[in-house]
């Protein structure tokens, strides 16, 4: 299993492990500062750097095994490395930090809209996130003062945990009907907005809303019968 840093600190930019795997598509380190695709939130991209060379990281994701994280790389450089390398690796970190501030955001909106969210994607400047609305409307120049209201507050965001069985007994705390959160490991980790939002969450998140800076929600789209896709970006990227 590679141990994931960026959990323990997601503001590390650099980092030093050893290769413990060379897969066909990119390699496997004992520990990264890498996020991997998922929970709608993209992979991470950067630089290794082994021997004085640079090699770039494309995208990073999870192995079929859903335990190693596997970095990638071009097929030639890959040819550069092998198990027991130690390579040094570098995010790219105004990229990851947009993510961050992104996916806050989207907590902020889950506080906001008490609808169900059935999918969401976040990008670098622009995210979405599907709610099943059940008819509640929402204004999109009300929700964008809204959601700046709450950045303003500069509140504190906050890592913790939840037993599996506490998260059985309230199956509320997930707001995201597509993607359940992965029990089995005896808990699961939970992402609060100080007064605003707590939930099950395996993402990346800023540590105060005032580092989000100000947003705009830019579109609000019927998508399927019940269900409204809400766009919102970054006016500071
Ligand atoms: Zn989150």
């Amino acid at each position: 299993m590679t141990e994931k840093i960026f959990y323990q600190d997601s503001y590390q930019k650099a980092h030093q492990s050893e290769v413990v795997a060379v897969l066909d598509n990119g390699i496997v380190m004992e520990s990264t500062i890498f996020y991997p695709l998922g929970g709608g939130q993209p992979g991470d991209t950067g630089v290794l750097m082994l021997q004085g060379k640079e090699y770039r990281v494309t995208e990073t994701a999870y192995a079929n095994d859903k335990v190693m994280i596997v970095h990638h790389l071009n097929a030639d450089d890959l040819l550069a490395f092998k198990v027991g390398d130690q390579v040094d690796m570098v995010l790219d970190w105004e990229r990851r930090h947009r993510h961050m501030r992104m996916h806050t955001s989207l907590h902020l909106m889950c506080h906001l809209i008490t609808a169900q969210a059935t999918g969401g994607s976040i990008g670098e400047i622009n995210s979405r996130i599907d709610f099943d609305l059940q008819g509640q409307v929402v204004d999109k120049d009300n929700l964008t003062i809204k959601m700046n209201r709450l950045i303003n507050r500069q509140l504190s965001v906050s890592i913790g945990s939840i037993t599996d069985e506490a998260l059985t007994k309230n199956p509320a705390l997930v707001r995201t009907m597509s993607v359940q959160p992965p029990t089995g490991q005896g808990s699961v980790r939970t992402v609060t907005i100080v007064d605003t939002d707590y939930q099950p969450c395996g993402g990346t998140h800023v540590s105060n809303t005032a580092e989000i800076g100000e947003v705009i929600v830019t579109k609000i789209k019927n998508k399927g019968k019940q269900n409204k896709r809400i766009s919102l970006a970054l006016v500071n990227p």
